[in-house]
């Protein structure tokens, strides 16, 4: 079955009704960008910076993450690659940190934390743009709730580029800017994201636990983290819908994404960007390839109309 799966790499991901899909690798560490490459990835869909950051007694130099992101991008070859920009907070700490929020969830964590502190998002955004210069970097904000961090960020990213005009250090003229879509007040009130930015990626793993109001990591409540709760699917169908409406490319880069068991029902409501672990990639690209869109998404439509459960079995 693996020397199926080998063949299957230099085969397009196309549906049987000839949608293109994209299939994007997620990676937490530069080198396992080697591995989706040899996967055939598209492009990075998402890299998870913030591990950079972890794990150690101090912060990354602007040098040091300029040379980690330019690797990636160099190894991916004018393949797009999605870098997140620090996604700190609840799950994900630095080391020393001693900051107990009431609420780590719903507290100063990822671009709210960066904002927060404009040296640490402005050395990022330095290294991110000077990598820019060796391919194409997309640059992607971790849980956005409201349009003025959208401008905020924008604004820091100018700042960042003067600066390293005024100190002559070479940088991508050209950078395209998203936004991850893991709060449900954004997929609910999607139109001004959607036109102010590039593209869109919706993070399943946190849209899952804000919409259901379920902790990702509490093990007493992990049977109740539906990702195939309706009102979940529905907010990731809206958001897909004003994408397609605006002509914005819209991925999902949440564990959805590389379980081969829901690529029919994702593809019924319309995605056509799957970012995964590397080692998913050639189970979900078989997926695509026996699916028929058309009939999937008539299916699931009628059933999210409903707001009814969607039997994956069932399926066309
Ligand atoms: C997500 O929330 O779905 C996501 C992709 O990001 P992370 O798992 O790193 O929070
Ligand atoms: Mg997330």
């Amino acid at each position: 079955e693996r020397a199926e799966l080998a063949l299957l790499r230099d085969a397009p991901a196309m549906t049987l009704d000839g949608i293109a899909i994209k299939l994007e690798a997620n990676i937490e560490l530069p080198d396992e960008a080697v591995a989706a490459v040899e996967a055939g990835a598209d492009g990075i869909g998402l890299f998870r910076s913030e591990f950079l950051f972890m794990g150690r007694p101090d912060l990354p130099t602007e040098e040091e993450q300029y040379q980690a992101y330019a690797s990636v991008v160099k190894t991916m070859g004018g393949r797009p690659v999605t870098i997140r920009t620090l996604d700190l907070g609840s799950d994900k700490t630095l080391d020393g940190d001693v900051t107990v929020a009431t609420n780590p969830a719903l507290g100063l964590r990822a671009i709210r934390y960066c904002l927060a502190n404009p040296e640490i998002f402005a050395t990022q955004l330095r290294a991110l743009l000077r990598a820019s210069q060796h391919g194409h970097v997309r640059i992607l904000i971790p849980m956005i709730s409201h349009m003025h961090e959208v401008r905020a960020t924008r604004q820091a990213i100018e700042s960042a580029r003067r600066e390293l005009d005024e100190r002559g250090v070479p940088y991508g003229r050209d950078y395209s800017l998203g936004a991850m879509v893991e709060i449900p007040a954004i997929a609910i009130a999607i139109e001004p994201f959607v036109e102010s930015l590039d593209f869109l990626s919706i993070g399943t793993n946190d849209l899952i636990q804000y919409t259901l109001a379920i902790d990702r990591g509490d093990t007493d409540v992990a049977d109740l983290y539906d990702p195939m709760h309706p009102a979940v699917l529905r907010l990731i169908a809206h958001t897909i819908n004003a994408g397609e409406r605006a002509g914005k490319p819209v991925a999902v880069c949440g564990e959805m994404a590389g379980d081969a068991r829901m690529t029919k029902m994702l593809l019924g409501l319309g995605l056509t960007e799957f970012s995964m672990h590397p080692q998913q990639l050639l189970d979900v690209k078989k997926e695509i390839r026996q699916a028929h869109t058309n009939a999937l998404r008539v299916k699931v439509a009628s059933a999210l109309n409903r707001a009814e459960r969607i039997d994956l079995a069932a399926l066309p």
